[in-house]
């Protein structure tokens, strides 16, 4: 089965590839990878940038027509899952066997390895990124053979995250751990003025999941979602009122989209992310960009993006103010240090976007800034170099893998490059 065009959820890149594969099986999988010298999967197409083009002759490929497979072990609080599966039918599974993951994005429209594959992550001082639950990973490599790289595997800190470059992933398998219930609290009106980098830190750490949403056309911040969750102490938070009606995090769009607030208790999956599954989330017409900085940076970078809070906001439909915990994967943005990520949702005009996108970056030139690798960013493969200690072991594994660099396209080859 074929597509003619393909482009991304934004509509902002079309792919080069003449069509889209959707095999139905496993082993059409593999001859198709064995029998093409360049390839790439396509996830659910939610990054915004060229990560999953193949590059001309080469070939796309889908695995959302595969057979779904989410295999709970209850006994070992574990789930495989497949490499075409989205989060929004895997928590729901998950959940009905009376075990959760530990975190999830604000939407669970995304594939599961498509946003491990990109350091996607949810918030919380202490969560990792949704690689942090991968226990292990199964590939087509280049020949079509399979391999599975498992946690206590020297190669596992470059398996998880590696932006699609080792091959086909068709399988991960997942942390659980007992269900549990979350209360989401939207509060309004934060100022920023007095903030001092310990009070940050404390409205930052006020839940298990904190979001902080400015759109810079004032100082402070217009809403903070507190995701709570029941089976944790609740503390007080007292740097701001909460709202009087429910809300979107981008002005102006429905709050129906979103996930129950007012601290009703529900299912964690039901409350973790932002945006509804059965909804279009976050705006629908927009780029995104996002930034992760050691969390020691929080207050001074958040002070130096107020410094050009003028040529922000004309672009920025929502600004998000999160926290991911240190993981181990080498090519994660949150590798080796707890972090604060600045995430923003743009209008969708890249010719408006890129010039601030550049302003931006040099604004946060001195935080060790890592681009968010399925978002806008034009930092060069010497600024990735200098931010990423484990490239060269990324390297040597990319090489190990697939030596004739079938599964690497422009966007990977620019980092490798670093
Ligand atoms: C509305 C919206 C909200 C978002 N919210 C968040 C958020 O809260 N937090 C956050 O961190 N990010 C967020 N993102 C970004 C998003 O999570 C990432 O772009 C993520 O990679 C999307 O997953 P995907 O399956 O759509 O990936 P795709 O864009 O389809 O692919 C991403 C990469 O993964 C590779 N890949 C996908 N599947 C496989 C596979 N089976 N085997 C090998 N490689 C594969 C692709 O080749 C590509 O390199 C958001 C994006 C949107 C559009």
């Amino acid at each position: 089965m074929t597509d003619t065009t393909v482009t991304n959820w934004a509509g902002n890149i079309t792919y080069t590839a003449e069509e889209l594969h959707r095999p139905h099986t496993l082993d059409a999988v593999r001859s198709l990878v064995a029998g093409s010298a360049r390839v790439r999967v396509l996830g659910s197409g939610h990054s915004f940038n060229e990560i999953a083009e193949p590059g001309a002759g080469g070939v796309l490929l889908s695995l959302a027509d595969l057979p779904s497979v989410v295999d709970v072990d209850t006994a070992a609080r574990t789930v495989r899952v497949g490499g075409g599966v989205r989060y929004a039918e895997l928590a729901r599974v998950v959940h009905a066997h009376g075990l959760a993951l530990p975190n999830m994005a604000s939407l669970p429209h995304i594939s599961v390895a498509g946003s491990v594959a990109t350091g996607t992550h949810g918030s919380g001082v202490t969560n990792g990124s949704l690689a942090s639950a991968v226990r292990a990973v199964e590939l087509v490599t280049a020949d079509g053979t399979t391999v599975t790289v498992a946690r206590g595997d020297e190669r596992f800190g470059g398996a998880v995250t590696a932006l699609g470059a080792l091959g086909v992933v068709t399988s991960l398998t997942l942390d659980l751990e007992p269900a549990y219930e979350v209360e989401q609290h939207v509060f309004t009106e934060l100022p920023s003025a007095g903030l001092d980098a310990e009070a940050l830190e404390a409205v930052l750490s006020a839940a298990y999941s904190v979001s902080l949403f400015t759109d810079w056309r004032d100082p402070g911040f217009r809403q903070v979602w507190l995701k709570r969750r029941a089976d944790q102490p609740l503390s007080a938070f007292p740097w701001a009122v909460p709202a009087k009606v429910k809300m979107h995090p981008v002005p102006g769009m429905p709050a129906e989209n979103c996930t129950e607030q007012f601290g009703v208790p529900g299912p964690w999956h039901e409350r973790l992310p932002h945006f509804r599954a059965e909804f279009t989330p976050s705006s629908g017409a927009e780029l995104q960009s996002e930034y992760l900085m050691p969390r020691e940076h929080a207050l001074a970078a958040l002070r130096a993006l107020e410094g050009i809070r003028e040529v922000l906001a004309p672009v920025t439909q929502t600004c998000e103010w999160r926290t991911v915990a240190a993981d181990a994967q080498w090519l994660s943005p949150a590798y080796g240090r707890d972090t604060v990520a600045a995430h923003f949702t743009w209008v969708a005009d890249t010719a408006a976007v890129l010039p601030v996108v550049r302003l931006l970056e040099e604004a946060l030139e001195g935080f060790a800034a890592r681009p968010h690798w399925g978002k806008v960013f034009t930092a060069s493969p010497a600024a990735l170099r200098a931010l990423y200690p484990r490239l060269g072991d990324f390297r040597a594994l990319v090489g190990e893998l697939d030596p004739e660099g079938k599964f690497t396209n422009a966007f990977v080859r620019d980092v490798l490059a670093g």
